[in-house]
């Protein structure tokens, strides 16, 4: 019997497979001799009857060694689950660089209603996300943070999701708490932190499940050799006021260079850093992280990045958005209980911010910009958010006000941070 043959029978049967016969078939579909038709019989059968937690360890180390692997355990790294304006990347590590924790970190792009971190810093002029192993190695020595798309890392992941997301076998915990960590052990990184989001405009809409994921990926990354932790944020909102990428590195510009954005992503971007100026065992981490923003050190370090990447710092200021703007009006008074993250996300969508399939052409100078936060009180016809592009701008409108929930009660803002593992 075939190894893949083998394992799609133990796992059908509810038994549990060996450490061998999972990189055997984990290789085996990478260099191409195993079907996709078997993988995505197996991998219907693994979401079935679930994983062990040594099964899902072993899968995450076939996958994380299925290609090229890096190592840089002096670095530090954190990684998201995904959400609607999520910029605390591009935000946290140019402050932790400047406090001296050095950042090697590998990016990906959006897809659907997410953003990518790739995405947002190539709508800065001239910016590269591919440098040469050695270059991008001599970066983080000489300025302390480089950024780059994660092309060949974790092939086996690479492909096994392409399977998952045509298969209905996408939300299995083990198999999406190994895709993440098995890209995290090839990235390097010594030290890790996850941003677990849950709600609306995450893959984990409960607070248990997203703990559930969070508690797999750090003893998955520790007994990989990473030094690991995790956060539970809100994503029920998008994060700050701005999605879509020339205007989420504007409000990312706005927040390093210490000026006012709204709450949540201010305390949110303070949380991480300082977390992970622990992680790397750096004294005082709150006020150094406060110095680094008061001071201007951490918007230096993130023109610094920039440049060294190609990008014109000078254009940072003033990047292109969009000039066909609209704005829409709030229907009636009240106050905001929710501005739905996976409503206006999709609304960022229509306006051409992200793909609705991998290779669409993004238009970088689009989004929505939200001008009311949960708590805040709202009149009739107040302007709520501005749309920027002019791709399918009804259906943005729509979304836009679908997302908006109204309370006659005055509204208590949500906590950024749910909890810490
Ligand atoms: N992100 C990943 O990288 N993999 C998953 O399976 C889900 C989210």
């Amino acid at each position: 019997m075939s190894a893949v043959i083998d394992a799609i029978e133990t796992k059908k049967a509810g038994g549990e497979l060996s450490d061998n016969l999972i990189q055997g078939v984990v290789e085996g579909h990478t260099a191409g001799e195993v079907p996709d038709y078997q993988m995505a019989s197996l991998l219907m059968a693994i979401f079935i009857r679930g994983m062990s937690y040594g099964e899902t360890l072993a899968l995450t180390r076939a996958m994380a060694e299925s290609g090229k692997t890096y190592s840089f355990p002096e670095c530090v790294d954190k990684h998201s689950t995904g959400g609607v304006g999520d910029k605390v990347s591009l935000t946290a590590l140019p402050i932790v660089a400047a406090c001296g924790a050095p950042v090697a970190k590998l990016s990906g792009r959006g897809l659907g209603a997410t953003g990518g971190t790739i995405d947002k810093l190539e709508s800065i002029p001239g910016f590269s996300s591919h440098l040469s192993e050695e270059r991008f190695r001599d970066q983080v020595a000489e300025v302390g943070i480089a950024i780059i798309e994660a092309g060949d890392l974790a092939p086996a992941d690479r492909e096994i999701y392409a399977l998952r997301d045509t298969t209905g076998t996408v939300d299995s915990l083990p198999l999406i708490g190994s895709s993440i960590v098995s890209k995290k052990v090839a990235t390097g990184a010594g030290h890790l932190l996850y941003d677990v989001k849950r709600g609306s405009g995450a893959f984990m809409k409960t607070t248990e499940e997203a703990r559930e994921l969070a508690d797999l990926l750090v003893s998955l990354s520790e007994d990989l050799g990473i030094d690991a932790r995790a956060l539970i944020t809100d994503m029920d909102n998008p994060l700050g006021s701005a999605i879509g990428n020339a205007l989420e590195v504007h409000e990312s510009v706005l927040l390093l260079k210490n000026e006012p954005v709204p709450e949540d992503l201010a305390s949110e971007v303070r949380h991480v850093s300082t977390r992970l100026l622990q992680l790397k065992g750096i004294a005082d981490p709150e006020l150094t992280v406060e110095n680094a923003l008061a001071s201007g050190a951490a918007y230096e370090k993130f023109r610094e990045f920039i440049s060294a990447q190609g990008g014109d710092a000078e254009a940072l200021e003033d990047l292109p958005v969009s000039a066909v703007v609209s704005e829409v009006k709030s229907p009636r008074g009240g106050y905001v209980a929710r501005f739905g993250a996976s409503a206006i996300g999709r609304a960022a969508l229509a306006l051409g911010a992200g793909r609705k399939q991998k290779g669409d052409r993004i238009d970088p100078a689009s989004g929505v910009e939200i001008l009311v936060k949960p708590g805040d009180p709202l009149q009739q016809d107040q302007p709520i958010a501005r749309l920027h592009g002019e791709r399918e701008t009804e259906q943005a409108e729509q979304l836009v006000l679908e997302a908006l929930e109204i309370s006659d009660e005055p509204v208590e803002p949500p906590p950024a941070i749910l909890d810490s593992r």
